[in-house]
């Protein structure tokens, strides 16, 4: 199925209408970094740095994780790639960390709320991360921010690790870009400042999704019943980039569904412009973004959504099958 994409690596998802769309890929190890090539990605979009905590019986060592992230660095070739920090809790336990068993974890301590008060372990990552650069672009994104304060103070700890690093006359980030996923409905509506100090921001449309349906991600029998392209859903999405429009603030979209084909196409028309997602997934939607005019899809939808459906699915295909 990839051979039947290549034609497309060097191409970009410009739409019909002359939109292009940049797709990033997620990765965790070393080792899918060369699918940044295979694929064509723009970058890494989401880097989730789990796995290096979870393979192992204690917290890694500073020194290990830097030169994880150095050689993710140098294998990115200058490419972009967002180092998300450690997001564990919920459905990633770190099997040497104490923790209470929790009734609902996916409500519970998790990713940030557990990076503010174990704040030795957070740091230590930051200056893996710094050290790892060493000079080159940094871009640091905090997971499950879900009020302003924790935002602000992820970011300050990151800038307390830079004023350190340079009064030990290490090399700074050329460039650092410091931003929040956003996978809470509560910082949708966080104030404007908020999204005023995040250099970027990304959706993680699987928690966002979980939480806005109040349907468990890892719960069979309800995580299929509500529907990606529900207008609900859609029409958030939609104020959210909107919202991030409003104050210039990059917004792209990392969850599953920026690597479903009808998906991606919705959130491009809900106007995301950006989307991350496996490197499998770039030529399928790539192929699909390149066959379509945006314009004529948001028509489709906002039809759809005034007809009282539940979800756009259904016009989409219908309106799909019209397309050449
Ligand atoms: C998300 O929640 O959409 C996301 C990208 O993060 P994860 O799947 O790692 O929770
Ligand atoms: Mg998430």
């Amino acid at each position: 199925a990839q051979e039947r994409y290549a034609g497309l690596r060097g191409l970009p998802a410009e739409a019909k209408c002359g939109t292009v769309v940049s797709l990033h890929m997620n990765a965790g190890l070393i080792a899918e970094l060369p699918s940044l090539e295979g694929s064509g990605a723009d970058g890494v979009g989401l880097f989730r740095t789990e796995l290096q905590f979870l393979a192992r019986n204690k917290v890694p060592k500073r020194s290990e994780l830097a030169a994880i992230y150095s050689r993710v660095l140098d294998a990115a070739q200058g490419k972009r790639v967002v180092f998300r920090t450690l997001d564990i809790g919920s459905d990633k336990v770190l099997p040497y960390m104490k923790r209470e068993e929790e009734p609902n974890p996916a409500l519970g301590w998790r990713a940030i709320r557990v990076g503010l008060d174990k704040v030795g372990v957070m740091r230590m990552q930051l200056q893996a991360l710094l050290r790892a650069a060493n000079g080159r672009p940094l871009t640091v994104m905090f997971p499950f921010i879900a009020q302003f304060d924790e935002f602000r103070m992820a970011r300050q700890h990151l800038l307390d690790e830079v004023e350190r690093e340079r009064k030990l006359g290490h090399p700074l980030p050329e460039k650092l870009e410091i931003g929040a996923m956003l996978e809470t409905p509560s910082i949708a509506f966080a104030p404007r400042q908020f999204f005023e100090m995040c250099d970027f921001i990304s959706i993680g449309g699987n928690d966002l999704k979980q939480f806005f349906f109040a349907a468990d991600r890892e719960n069979e029998r309800v995580r299929r019943r509500y529907d990606s392209l529900n207008v609900s859903y859609l029409t958030f999405l939609q104020q959210i980039v909107e919202r991030c429009n409003a104050t210039g603030t990059p917004v792209s979209f990392c969850g599953e569904d920026a690597g479903r084909p009808i998906e991606a196409l919705a959130l491009t028309a809900m106007g995301l412009r950006s989307l991350s997602m496996r490197p499998a997934s770039i030529g399928p939607v790539k192929h699909l973004i390149r066959r379509v005019d945006l314009s004529d899809a948001r028509r489709v939808i906002d039809a759809a959504r005034e007809s009282g459906d539940q979800s756009v699915r259904g016009a989409v295909m219908e309106w799909l099958r019209t397309v050449g």
